[in-house]
């Protein structure tokens, strides 16, 4: 049977993540020392799960209305006006990736170009693609700063997007206070819808991350989830938080695809939001401490403040990072080349959400291959 006559177009300009490969190499190796992983290594809060059985047993197993819950709407509304002083609406989302697709679907029509960073997370890309629009990164190397003046030279007449990921995949770098104020203030003077990718903010270590909605009410969704920093990447959890206007559209078309966030997931996040869960913040800056030890001195690297990435300069005697991947997963060791996130392959990308003693056979052997 000839597919191509089934197939849409958009499938050719998606492609599958090139981060599977890492996954299925980490099957094939006998006791990989696994540093590509884009998860943390701790489970659910005790009272998160039992809240999540509690809620099946007491049936509530069906939809829950579109948007979310109501009674964690507010809570998520009521912390987000304590946070950023900014009155938004919510949806409650399938996870950070569904509030990515409904706002990319619901701001971009075919030709719109969205602006972001490179390198970047790489569903960005893809989803752009996916939904007919126009993806342009903007290079951010070597220091990974939002650069105002490149990202400005970047607009053109069918930018509709700008997207910024703080604390970022795959660089772990927070966009400091006065960063978060620039975008805003392009967003808001150039007419730009600003998507802000914050899954990581539970995991900022040198202080609380700035979100761009206190600075460009008017012109910022905020995507946040519950996955990462309440180890429950499985629930699909995550919400928008932005003006009533696009949040609505985004919930007509939350109706007719993912329908609604998971109903037990929603009732046990609404038990984690009391569930004091600092205490992996704390193991993870001292694990962020450890890997940058390790790795000081043998490789460049910006020092992450979040998230649990860090994203080395490849050794010059390697022709690429790939390259310098490929000797790594000889030696068993797991890590992910630039190039899945970016243009340039120049770099690579380390996940310390593992154990610490995976952390130093991981790092001991990357320096000896340096
Ligand atoms: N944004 C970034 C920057 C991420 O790293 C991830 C997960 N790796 C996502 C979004 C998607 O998160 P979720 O599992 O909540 O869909």
């Amino acid at each position: 049977m000839d597919w191509n006559r089934f197939l849409a177009e958009r499938t050719t300009k998606v492609e599958f993540s090139g981060i599977r490969k890492f996954f299925e190499m980490a099957g094939r190796l006998e006791n990989p020392c696994d540093l590509s992983i884009g998860l943390p290594d701790y489970d659910a809060p005790p009272e998160m799960k039992e809240a999540a059985i509690d809620a099946i047993r007491a049936g509530r197993n069906r939809y829950t209305p579109t948007a979310g819950l109501p009674e964690l709407r507010r809570r998520i509304a009521a912390d987000m006006v304590a946070e950023t002083g900014v009155e938004s609406t919510i949806l409650v989302t399938s996870g950070v990736s569904g509030g990515l697709f409904l706002a990319l679907l619901s701001a971009l029509d075919p030709g719109d170009e969205v602006i972001f960073p490179d390198p970047y997370f790489v569903s960005y890309l893809q989803l752009v693609n996916m939904v007919g629009g126009v993806p342009v990164p903007v290079p951010a190397y070597e220091d990974f700063r939002f650069d105002p003046e490149a990202i400005e030279a970047a607009i053109t007449p069918r930018t509709k997007v700008l997207m910024i990921n703080s604390p970022g995949n795959p660089t772990g770098r927070v966009m400091p206070e006065a960063e978060i104020r620039a975008a805003a203030e392009i967003a808001a003077r150039r007419n730009l819808l600003l998507i802000s990718d914050e899954i990581y903010t539970g995991l900022c270590y040198d202080g609380p991350c700035a979100s761009p909605l206190r600075f460009a009410p008017d012109h910022t969704v905020v995507l946040r989830g519950y996955g990462k920093t309440y180890g429950v990447t499985g629930w699909r959890m995550g919400y928008a938080a932005g003006p009533a206007q696009l949040l609505d559209e985004m919930t007509k078309f939350q109706q007719f695809t993912f329908v609604c966030a998971p109903s037990m997931a929603q009732v046990a996040t609404l038990v984690g939001l009391d569930v004091d869960v600092s205490a992996h913040r704390r193991d993870y800056a001292a694990k962020r401490d450890l890997v940058c030890d390790l790795l000081a001195s043998r490789f460049e690297f910006e020092r992450p403040a979040g998230g649990f990435y860090v994203f080395p300069r490849v050794p010059d005697r390697y022709p690429d990072a790939t390259r310098f991947c490929d000797a790594a997963a000889e030696r068993s060791v797991l890590v992910i080349p630039g190039n899945i996130f970016s243009g340039r392959d120049s770099h690579f990308r380390i996940s310390y959400a593992t154990s610490d003693d995976q952390i130093r056979r991981g790092c001991e052997l990357l320096c000896g291959l340096a």
